[in-house]
């Protein structure tokens, strides 16, 4: 999601807060599919508990989300936000641990021409595309607009993360007026996802509140993912839990990967873990393919562990 997230989740403090224990903590390895980098936002009350955030400072926000990362042995991150500050975390000690990826989610300011991004692909400096906020930017990421951004990540074959589902509560009124609901609708990406059957593609936040869309999309095209960002933590944790059991259900437990959507609040990354690990429906071995596995296969990791 993005930062305006600050503001108009606040309400929602309370819903997150008690969930049950797992009788088993996961404690495997873990991909974070979905993180942003940049500005701290001091004194920002995290949406899920309503506390202030723990990062005051550019070099807290920084620091504190390495930390997080060692502590829950996160053994890759794929973040976005400005180049300046994704450099600095693999500089801070992330170092290959950090993925960085063009991050087109700024409602305000023109994205980015493709071809500005095409060096940074061509020299590793971005491994992925996205987050793309094209739902911010009132468009479909059907449409022509995204054609040369597609065929950038197919010449590279660079996997695509697109924002999908929920946005914070009120963002027309805020950030975005050409913000739209039904933009987020994973339905929108059938024609392009016909266009181009060999990009690997992900869903952020997983289509929430789009179920049925969800599966559908999941189901008819097999390459695409799906990440569990933000719903881990910020949506009251049983409507995760029903959501996420449904998509399990309907066998699409392998298409799933963690991703906590950290963007100003650090702690936010525990959270997400506590999300699914307290999915008491999950199996070890499922919870490890969200965890691990999946994003591991989908972002075709040399190694299984990674460390
Ligand atoms: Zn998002």
């Amino acid at each position: 999601m993005r930062l305006p997230a600050v503001l108009f989740l606040a309400s929602l403090s309370l819903l997150a807060a008690s969930a049950p224990a797992a009788a088993q903590p996961y404690s495997g390895p873990i991909i974070d599919v979905h993180m942003h980098v940049g500005p701290a936002a001091p004194g920002a009350p995290n949406p899920a508990t309503g506390q202030p955030t723990t990062a005051n400072t550019d070099a807290d926000r920084e620091r504190l989300t390495l930390e997080r990362m060692r502590r829950h042995g996160i053994v890759l991150g794929l973040v976005s936000g400005p180049d300046a500050a994704m450099a600095s975390m693999r500089k801070a000690g992330g170092g290959d641990r950090i993925w960085a990826g063009a991050f087109l989610d700024d409602g305000r300011t023109p994205l980015p021409p493709a071809e500005v991004l095409r060096e940074a692909f061509a020299n590793g400096d971005l491994k992925v595309m996205g987050e793309i906020g094209a739902q911010y930017h009132g468009l479909d990421p059907s449409d022509e607009w995204f054609e040369p951004y597609l065929a950038l990540a197919e010449e590279f074959d660079i996997p695509v993360g697109i924002h999908t589902g929920l946005a914070p509560p009120g963002t027309p009124y805020g950030c975005c007026p050409d913000f739209s609901v039904s933009l987020g609708n994973p339905l929108r990406l059938e024609p392009m996802l016909k266009r181009h059957p060999k990009l690997r593609v992900w869903m952020a936040h997983a289509g929430w509140p789009y179920l049925e869309e969800t599966k559908a999309i999941l189901y008819m095209y097999p390459q695409v993912h799906a990440d569990l960002s933000v719903i881990n933590w910020i949506i009251p944790r049983q409507e995760f839990h029903d959501y996420l059991q449904a998509l399990v259900t309907a066998g699409l437990g392998d298409r799933l990967m963690f991703g906590s959507d950290q963007m100003v609040w650090p702690e936010s990354i525990t959270l997400a873990i506590e999300g699914v690990d307290s999915a008491v429906f999950l199996t070890p071995e499922q919870k490890r393919a969200i965890f691990h596995d999946n994003a591991a296969r989908f972002l075709r990791l040399e190694t299984a562990e990674g460390r």
